[in-house]
């Protein structure tokens, strides 16, 4: 099956079909005028598969993938024109450019958490880009892998963009195939698989996956804006955001501040009962659920802790001061709980942070231009915002990826075009002239070759 699949997507990009920037584009508004008839529906499958809030789900997954589509329709020509630099003397007369090409069939395998936007997302600019695709959707979003499908099915002939739906054993039957281009969203374990059988046909990738994310706030910062951003960032999508700050260094002297701002926070945006609120979604695989109970174990709580098995509902949970070889601080949280430390000097701060190398995102709060500075310079990760929480990813003129442990290559906007097209390099010389320094015999232009690197 996979291997028909992949043998048709060949012979399809054979055809150059996909190299017709009309043609793409004509599937692109295709596929945006089906999501905008299933925008519902897709809501729906989002909610049975954890309860996705509709606000969010239109926020954070159909939206996005809206806007997306919306900018790629406009500007595919124009990115996917010649672009012309400036000529080198050493070829003189010549014209000179880049030419975006298609790699070919990109395999893109997307995780479970923003089912519908990581798959489509990418799927977005391979197409803008010119080449075929076939999708692997989490196996733990059911309902949103088959809606995904459905629409694709409906909107693209197989030999262009196909769903394989299924769990690991169709990724790795998918993985064992010769791609032209890898796009993986999920975990850093798997990423690292991912990237070895890539490596086997050299095929070039983009692994968008995790970190443990720093949310530091300092004695100056504006505390109720501070509480109230993270509240929101940690609890959107029950904390399964892969860019959602994991843990809170805050300044002694502001802890108990931002931990009462906290909790009201939680409360006003989800009520007394949080449990019977429609804005807040449930822990999606039960695997996830079970480990983060585990974290909770021997923890001291300053709000929370509560969870319902039937549903796998966890409540929003402040722990206070966890010990740093707990579980809770040894890998990613992945779900509403927020681990609160307190420091008293600046120069604590390192101990922390550099424990977790290459953060996917990065949080300051504070007032304090130079701290600010500090912050954003000194360490490596995948991209932050100041005084808020997750909203770089809201700006596609902004790159989205991560940095060493937390992933390779950035997307969103052109930059998906770009990370989908080789950007092959082009010299037209003109042939009514042609300067005869760099023919032997050498002897004649000996005498300019140490001049030569004021050409190029
Ligand atoms: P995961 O790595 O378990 O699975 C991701 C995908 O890989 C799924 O489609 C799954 O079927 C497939 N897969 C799983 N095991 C495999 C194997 N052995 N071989 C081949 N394929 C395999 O991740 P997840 O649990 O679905 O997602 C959560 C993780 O993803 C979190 O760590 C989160 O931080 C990360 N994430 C990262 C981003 C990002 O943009 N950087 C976005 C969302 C989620």
């Amino acid at each position: 099956m996979v291997k028909h699949l992949v043998a048709a997507q060949n012979d399809f990009f054979a055809t150059q079909k996909t190299k017709e920037v009309a043609y793409r584009k004509k599937y692109l508004k295709k596929l945006q005028q089906e999501i905008l008839d299933q925008e519902d529906v897709i809501c729906d499958a989002l909610y049975a598969d954890f309860k996705k809030p509709k606000f969010e789900s239109l926020a954070t997954e159909t939206q996005l993938v809206l806007a997306e589509l919306r900018h790629a329709i406009k500007n595919v020509k124009n990115w996917s024109e010649p672009d012309r630099v400036g000529a080198s003397l050493l070829n003189f007369p010549s014209k000179e450019w880049v030419q975006p090409e298609p790699y070919g069939k990109v395999l893109i395998i997307s995780p479970w958490n923003y089912p519908f936007m990581l798959s489509i997302s990418p799927l977005i600019g391979a197409l803008a880009a010119g080449n075929t695709a076939i999708l692997k959707p989490s196996e733990f979003s059911p309902n949103t892998a088959k809606i995904i499908a459905q629409i694709i099915r409906k909107v693209f002939p197989p030999e262009y963009v196909t769903v394989a739906v299924g769990g690991v054993e169709v990724s790795t039957e998918l993985l064992a195939e010769k791609w032209e281009y890898i796009f993986f969203t999920g975990s850093t374990r798997v990423g690292k698989i991912v990237y070895q059988k890539a490596a086997e046909h050299l095929t070039p990738v983009t692994l968008e996956l995790s970190g443990k994310n720093p949310c530091i706030v300092d004695g100056t910062a504006s505390i109720k804006l501070a509480a109230k951003r993270i509240a929101w960032g940690k609890l959107i999508n029950a904390g399964q955001t892969c860019i959602a700050p994991d843990y809170v260094l805050v300044h002694k002297s502001v802890k108990k501040a931002l931990v009462d701002e906290l909790k009201k926070n939680i409360l006003q945006f989800y009520g007394d009962s949080i449990e019977a609120s429609q804005d807040f979604a449930r822990i999606t695989t039960s695997k996830h659920y079970e480990e983060l109970k585990t974290m909770l174990k021997g923890q001291k709580l300053l709000f929370g802790g509560n969870y319902n098995d039937e549903d796998q509902y966890l409540e929003p949970t402040l722990v206070d001061e966890p010990q740093l070889d707990s579980t809770i601080m040894e890998g990613e949280v992945f779900g509403p709980i927020l681990p609160i430390i307190s420091y008293e000097d600046e120069s604590e701060l390192d101990d922390y942070i550099s424990r977790y190398p290459n953060s996917l995102a990065f949080y300051v709060f504070s007032n304090n231009k130079r701290f600010q500075k500090r912050m954003m310079g000194q360490y490596s990760f995948g991209g932050g915002t100041i005084n808020d929480t997750v909203v770089h990813i809201s700006n596609k003129a902004l790159p989205f990826g991560g940095v060493g442990q937390s992933g390779i290559g950035g997307y969103h906007g052109k930059y998906t075009f770009d990370l989908f097209s080789h950007h092959k390099a082009i010299v037209k010389r003109a042939t009514w002239l042609d300067v005869p320094l760099r023919y032997a015999p050498y002897n004649v232009s000996m005498k300019w070759i140490k001049k030569l690197k004021y050409f190029f």
